[in-house]
């Protein structure tokens, strides 16, 4: 990968029924532009899987979950395996969003047996860090994102097209508070370095910007030098503010 193809990722968390999935897929399917240079991934709530896998078939736009366990089968209640998003149609899932760690207690122990699970049958991840507010005004934002690489990817290997970074504030996120471009920019070439040191080589790994991405945003946090695409929540549910965050990837 020499020039790193833009990803734009729609997380809709706990939203959509099936109905409301599918017309919301089939929009964003209508919608993206062909012969655009971004690629495009869905992230539906696990009900919602199957039903926009069918939406997508044939169609560029990749299919993500939100999180995974890392067991492959088993007494788990509640958990589905990266197996089991492979079978459905997934191509990423998520690991480590800010919500999986406030709400689900999830760390950065359980994100790398999650994403070393995922890796290991063949699926993409997108590896979600970020510092709180607390942190960011406590001035450890560098040391807070250090962690969650080092911990998040400790003794495991990822080629370029299987691990994306999402940079996302905790701050930003849902709460209409954006970081500025270069706030952003500061914190992904410092990510880009990271990878270096851990896995060798950092140019070829895009790293996602996410928390409150609009229409009115994308287009100047997305011409930073080292973000190469958008991790999209709120603004990934509407079709008319999805579709101008995809086309401003170009
Ligand atoms: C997210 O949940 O990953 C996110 C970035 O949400 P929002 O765009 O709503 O801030």
């Amino acid at each position: 990968m020499t020039e790193r193809q833009p990803l734009i990722a729609g997380n809709w968390k706990m939203h959509k029924t099936l109905a409301e999935a599918r017309t919301l897929a089939r929009a964003i399917r209508q919608g993206a532009a062909a012969g655009r240079w971004a690629e495009v991934a869905l992230a539906p709530p696990y009900t919602a899987l199957a039903a926009v896998a069918e939406e997508l078939a044939g169609s560029e736009i990749r299919l993500a979950a939100q999180d995974t366990f890392w067991e492959k089968q088993g007494a788990y209640t509640g958990a589905i395996s990266p197996l089991m998003l492979k079978d459905v149609g997934c191509h990423y899932v998520i690991v480590g969003h800010s919500e999986r760690r406030q709400f689900f207690g999830e760390t950065n122990h359980t994100v790398n047996q999650k994403i070393k699970a995922t890796l290991a049958v063949g699926l993409s991840v997108i590896l979600c860090v970020g510092e709180t507010k607390d942190e960011r005004e406590g001035g450890l934002t560098i040391l807070r994102v250090a962690e969650q690489l080092q911990e998040g990817l400790a003794g495991l290997t990822a080629a370029p097209e299987q691990l994306v970074i999402a940079y996302e504030p905790v701050w930003a996120i849902g709460t209409g508070l954006t970081a500025t471009p270069d706030q952003a920019q500061e914190v992904h070439a410092f990510i880009r370095a990271e990878l270096t040191r851990l896995l060798g080589v950092g140019a070829p790994y895009r790293i996602q910007y996410g928390g409150s991405v609009t229409p009115d945003n994308a287009a100047i946090l997305l011409g930073q030098p080292d973000i190469d695409g958008a991790l999209v929540g709120g603004a990934s549910l509407k079709p008319e503010l999805f579709l101008p965050i995809i086309a401003a990837a170009g």
